[in-house]
């Protein structure tokens, strides 16, 4: 039996999605329709109705009058009203040909129709093994395709502060654990990012602990230099921000947001995070896509105490939610934490549950994250292998980067890291990487991953 949907964000009975012709119009549409009194969601625009960057609103067939109305009325600029009856749909013969049992079967004829699995099914697929395992991969693997093409998308990360005001019981820049401090001005943080626009890459993320010095206008002078200097895409990933102040950053030019859930569990959240609040993260991830930027989200695998069934419902928090980015990544133990002696999480577990993301949510962002290949020296290849698109380089300063362990031994995944996980799991590097300079630097890149 279908589990009733816990998020309660799924309440469209026969959902119809508005695509706009730019973000600007997606948020005066959505202005519109709220004073009218029309339910509705932001979510990633899905397969087949648009680009994997673009953001739909989501609404009950039964207001689909009243939403042409106001659109004709308001001339919005719009790509058109679909009804997500008619979504995409996937070709998954050969799976069924696998050694597989008919739950997975079944399972396997849902997601071929696009139809949305339940917890129940979630969780069995969390849960397979052997040929099962390869059978969920592969899947992954195909949907993948279909969604996101072959070529990886990679971002670079500047972890610009490591002062924290939060006390995060798995993280290792937390206040109280005893590390070296700093944080980057403005001038150094810039000379990065140049860095990174001369090798081509197109989204920078700006990332730190909780650090109160960067103020709104700190902030906003940043972001406002590199959109005029660089025209880069920006995602910051700085914690928890006022309502204001998220309104702001997206009016800036800030793309994406980063905040993860890190559980869907009200539980497991409560007890890793000792200044948290579960509810405000959750209205978070909600003031952050009203905004008008992509919510990235995720969260950690194998972190104490947690269930298969915890899991299943991360994910589906994720779909229900509308996130663009979701970064699921194993828990690993950092020094000097409450959880330093806890076991770090399960390699093949994170592989489940990056394909299971893929096969649930599609259309969307998932970054074999650095987590992964920390755990295992291939975990990044794999998690490309099993649904990710996307890799985040740490373009900290060297000299800096030691102090950044927000769990030990935390691997460096800079360019050449990248390039080689591209190459052995057989994909191509982004099209937009300036191959000329990076010849120069000395890389060496073969013809077929460009
Ligand atoms: N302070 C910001 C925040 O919490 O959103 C951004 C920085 S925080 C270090 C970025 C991410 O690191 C967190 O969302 C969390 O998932 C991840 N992280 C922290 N400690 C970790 C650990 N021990 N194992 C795996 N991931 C961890
Ligand atoms: Fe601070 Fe983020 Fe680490 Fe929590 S996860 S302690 S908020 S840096």
């Amino acid at each position: 039996m279908a589990l009733i949907n816990k998020f309660l964000t799924n309440k469209f009975e026969e959902p119809y999605i508005l695509v706009c012709t730019s973000k600007s119009q997606m948020l005066f549409s959505k202005d519109l329709l709220d004073k009218e009194g029309i339910e509705n969601d932001l979510i990633p625009t899905p397969k087949g109705f648009g680009g994997v960057c673009t953001t739909a609103i989501k609404f009950d067939k039964k207001f689909e009058q009243k939403v042409r109305e106001i659109i004709k009325k308001n001339n919005i600029e719009y790509e058109g009203i679909y009804s997500l009856k008619d979504k995409y749909k996937y070709n998954l013969s050969e799976i069924f040909n696998m050694n597989i049992s008919d739950t997975l079967k079944d399972i396997v004829k849902k997601v071929e129709a696009n139809i949305e699995l339940n917890k129940e099914e979630i969780k069995y697929l969390l849960e397979v093994e052997n040929e099962e395992y390869d059978a969920l991969i592969r899947m992954a693997d195909i949907i993948r395709k279909e969604c996101v093409g072959d070529r990886i998308e990679i971002r670079a990360a500047i972890e610009f502060s490591n002062y924290c005001r939060k006390n995060c019981n798995y993280c290792g820049v937390r206040r109280d654990n005893k590390i070296k401090r700093y944080r980057m001005t403005e001038e150094e943080i810039i000379d990065e990012v140049e860095k990174l626009y001369k090798v081509g890459i197109k989204t920078v993320i700006l990332q730190s602990g909780e650090d109160p010095y960067y103020t709104t206008d700190r902030m906003l002078s940043i972001i406002k230099e590199i959109k005029q200097k660089f025209r880069m895409g920006i995602t910051l990933s700085i914690g928890e921000r006022e309502e204001e102040e998220y309104r702001l950053f997206s009016d800036a030019g800030v793309n994406n947001y980063l905040l993860k859930i890190e559980t869907a569990s009200r539980r497991l959240f409560e007890l890793i995070h000792p200044d948290d609040d579960y509810d405000i993260r959750v209205k978070h991830t909600r003031l952050i896509k009203e905004a008008g930027m992509r919510a990235a989200s995720g969260g950690m695998i194998g972190l104490p105490t947690q269930t298969i069934d915890e899991i299943a419902e991360d994910i589906i928090f994720q779909r229900d939610f509308g996130i663009h980015m979701i970064g699921f990544g194993p828990f690993l133990p950092a020094k000097g934490t409450p959880y330093e002696n806890c076991k770090p999480g399960d390699l093949k577990l994170s592989l489940k549950v990056v394909a299971v993301t893929r096969i649930v949510c599609q259309h969307v962002f998932l970054p074999a994250t650095t987590a992964i290949a920390t755990l295992h020296p291939d975990g990044q290849t794999l998690a490309l292998k099993a649904g990710a698109n996307t890799i985040m380089l740490i373009s900290t300063p060297p000299s800096l980067r030691d102090n950044y362990q927000i769990y030990s031994n935390k691997n460096m995944v800079d360019l050449s890291f990248a390039i080689k996980s591209t190459r052995d799991a057989k994909r191509k590097l982004p099209k937009y990487l300036n191959y000329d300079y990076l010849k120069e630097l000395g890389y060496e890149i073969e013809d077929e991953l460009i």
